[in-house]
């Protein structure tokens, strides 16, 4: 047996059919090794007996759950707030990953690889709209962002404590771990897996919910938006310039022609400018809003783990 503790946490949210093969499968995966589990349950309307049961059945099970749904990286962040481990692996519940690489991930962390990032060969089987979705918005990230973003790294990944400690570090509620993960620099090191379907249950990322998290990518990693909308601005300004100097002309030489035309185009291709310049301004606002709010980034009701021991969050 190895001195040294693995903690994987696993955000679950309505996943309860998954549950007792995940812990099975993770049983298996890591027999060589000291390790906890900790589940987070992500406010599931069907998951808390299943989350109890299996903690009963091995005291290296626990669980953490919600007062409500906190969303993917909430629970990500109560999970790592919580764990014990000398290394922390995050997976999901739905066995698209498979838990048997992490041996593998482990051995990279012990090479001195602080980061171990697992990342997809083959996209799994998701459905096309997703997997484009998906591409384009790396795409832009990569372009966006101001620190290099492991493409297809999803949120199986293998971190140090110390990494670990800077996540506990960072409250807020506009979480995006990929893109701290990719600020935090580090050593390193991804392995490669095939992903395989979800076992039970649907998808539980809806449209809105990656909406949402893209968006969070997007303002979390840089303020680059804010910049093209002052370029846009500048680049419109200097355009308008001109061509309040051709109308000035006109007007002047007698020329003038009735131009409805292109007043109305150029009235409506303008205002609807401002508007998406006014939208990111407001994007950004919102988040500092919502920050300076100081809200917690979660709420646990129920657990069976003793909190005073573990990491709370200072808000
Ligand atoms: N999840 C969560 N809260 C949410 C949405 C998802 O805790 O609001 C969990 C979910 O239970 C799973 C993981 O996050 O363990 C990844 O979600 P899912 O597999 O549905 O996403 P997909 O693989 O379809 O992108
Ligand atoms: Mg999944």
């Amino acid at each position: 047996m190895n001195d040294f503790l693995i903690s994987v946490v696993v955000p679950c949210y309505n996943e309860a059919e998954n549950i007792p093969v995940l812990i099975n499968r993770l049983k298996l995966a890591l027999a060589a090794y000291s390790f906890e589990i900790i589940l987070v349950n992500d406010g599931s309307t069907d998951t808390q007996q299943e989350l109890e049961l299996a903690s009963t059945l091995d005291s290296r099970v626990s669980y953490l759950s919600f007062s409500r749904n906190f969303g993917h990286q909430a629970a990500l962040k109560a999970g790592i707030d919580h764990a014990q481990g000398d290394c922390i692996v995050t997976l999901d519940a739905d066995m698209q990953k498979p838990p048997e690489i992490i041996p593998e991930m482990i051995i990279l962390w012990q090479k001195g690889n602080e980061i171990v990032t697992a990342v997809s060969k083959n996209e799994g089987q998701p459905g096309r709209f997703k997997r484009w979705t998906s591409a384009w918005f790396y795409r832009m990230l990569t372009w966006l962002a101001e620190h290099p973003i492991v493409q297809h790294g999803a949120d199986f990944r293998l971190f140090d404590q110390k990494v670990a400690n800077v996540i506990r570090g960072i409250s807020g509620q506009n979480l995006y771990l990929r893109g701290i993960f990719a600020w935090a620099g580090y050593t390193q090191a991804t392995v490669f897996y095939r992903e395989e379907k979800r076992m039970a249950g649907t998808t539980k990322y809806s449209l809105i919910k990656m909406l949402n998290l893209a968006s969070n990518g997007i303002t979390s990693l840089s303020i680059k938006p804010l910049r093209m909308a002052l370029a846009m601005g500048v680049g419109f300004a200097f355009l308008a310039t001109v061509y309040g100097m051709y109308a000035i002309t006109i007007v002047f030489l007698g020329m003038t022609v009735p131009g409805w035309a292109s007043l109305v185009a150029s009235i409506v291709f303008l205002s609807s400018i401002q508007l998406i310049v006014l939208g990111v301004i407001g994007e950004y606002i919102g988040k500092i809003y919502r920050e300076v709010s100081q809200r917690p980034t979660y709420l646990i009701s129920k657990t069976n783990l003793d909190l005073s021991q573990t990491y709370q969050q200072v808000d």
